[in-house]
């Protein structure tokens, strides 16, 4: 989607972001504010693979590790066309934000293979991803760099890395991947984490304006892991889901949509158009719907100043990494939206993530009752300190959220001091 000219990218968006929320902190020591706003490594591979019909196809991926400040790096891995550095290296740097603010014992990574996962076979997928794996697993490991799923990867292309690493090690290393089957060592909730801590927070923020959530009208653009379960469990609080989208379009019903049988419409069709009772939209008239809680959970760049006072939403939960931009934000404030920034709005993935690792470090496992008990805690709390922080300081929530996650890498990195 457009943006303002030249169009920014997701490292310009994560730039500016950083540039602003560091504007407010008149306390911040400059040499930290300095060292956090560059990555710390990023690495570039490029690997052959052999197809299905002999020939061999080069492929590109990466790996960045933004900060180690305060643990190991965590951060999932895409598989998309669009995959680039510069994104890959945005994606680095919100997840030391997210970490940071969830107060979680993580610095941020982000990995990606520039591909159209849609266009392999299974047997292509799996010797792609165990290539990619051997080739970054110079920086992988439980104690160094833990990957797990984003756009475009899923639990088997985890159990896949999973079972690379630990067959050149020699025995099953299942802490240094999450978001694995819990056959091999996954976490109970690990896979509804995200949206259901999307959900969480909506509904957080809807007590917040005294909105009920029962009967609020919810767009929900993506219908990938985390857009189709943010819905699904909107839907099961009695919200009405009226509008949803996916790669292909969108599909509208002002009555509302019966997401558990548009789940079962997508498994058969591999799409929700045409799905029966709704009408066609388009990805961007879906993002202009009138609603209580827009959800973006697809990529970045999808709110711009081209479209943001087009918006017609209370609520912003940004599902997806990176979906608004700061001109877009400018936009939404001064309408008044109430934006749950991605860092906090989609946290219960890595939260839940952090909890697999736990239990993978100490082969003990936690229900699924503990993990969803833990999370919401977490989600609650962190909402909680970000909405404190918002009123006292007079920031929109982006920003509070921003400066509390950097004020504490900074409180890290000035304790460890500078090496040597
Ligand atoms: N890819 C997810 C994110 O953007 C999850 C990362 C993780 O669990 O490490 O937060």
């Amino acid at each position: 989607m457009m943006d303002e000219h030249p169009r920014r990218s997701a490292h310009d968006v994560a730039l500016a972001q950083y540039d602003e929320a560091v504007s407010l902190m008149p306390d911040l020591n400059p040499n930290a504010a300095a060292i956090m706003r560059v990555a710390k490594r990023e690495l570039t591979v490029n690997f052959p693979v052999e197809m299905d019909d002999g020939r061999i196809e080069v492929f590109t991926g990466f790996r960045v590790h933004h900060s180690t400040v305060r643990g190991p790096t965590k951060g999932g891995i895409r598989y998309h066309p669009d995959v680039s550095l510069d994104e890959t290296r945005a994606l680095a740097m919100w997840m030391t934000w997210k970490c940071s603010l969830m107060n979680l014992p993580y610095g941020g990574a982000k990995g990606g293979v520039i591909v159209d996962p849609k266009r392999l076979s299974q047997v292509e997928l799996r010797k792609m991803t165990r290539r990619y794996a051997t080739e970054i697993s110079v920086l992988m490991s439980p104690e160094g760099d833990i990957p797990a799923p984003d756009v475009g990867t899923n639990p088997q292309v985890m159990a896949w890395i999973m079972d690379t690493f630990s067959m050149h090690r020699g025995y099953s290393v299942p802490a240094v991947v999450t978001g694995k089957p819990v056959q091999i060592g996954g976490s109970e909730g690990r896979y509804d984490a995200t949206g259901m801590g999307v959900m969480l927070l909506a509904r957080e923020a809807l007590k917040h304006l005294d909105i009920p959530i029962d009967g609020a009208t919810v767009v929900v653009q993506g219908f990938g892991n985390v857009g189709a379960t943010a819905a699904r469990y909107m839907h099961g609080q009695g919200s009405k889901i009226v509008a949803v989208s996916d790669v292909y379009g969108g599909v509208f019903n002002p009555k509302g949509i019966d997401i558990p049988e548009l789940q079962r419409y997508v498994a058969q069709h591999g799409a929700v158009t045409d799905f029966p009772g709704t009408e066609r939209v388009s990805n961007s008239e879906l993002l202009e719907l009138e609603c209580t809680v827009l959800i973006p959970a697809a990529l970045e760049g999808q709110i711009t100043k081209d479209n943001a006072d087009r918006i017609r939403a209370r609520i912003i939960a940004e599902g997806a990494n990176g979906p608004t931009t700061p001109n877009a934000d400018k936009v939404l404030a001064d309408k008044g939206v109430f934006i749950i920034p991605d860092i906090l709005c989609n946290a219960g993935g890595v939260t839940v993530s952090y909890f697999e690792w736990v239990q993978s470090l100490q082969s003990f496992f936690w229900s699924e009752e503990d993990v969803n008990r833990q999370m919401e805690r977490l989600m609650v709390n962190g909402f909680d300190a970000v909405l404190h922080e918002a009123e006292r300081k007079k920031l929109v929530p982006r920003m509070a959220a921003y400066t509390l996650a950097i004020a504490r890498v900074a409180e890290a990195l000035e304790l460890r001091g500078v090496y040597p």
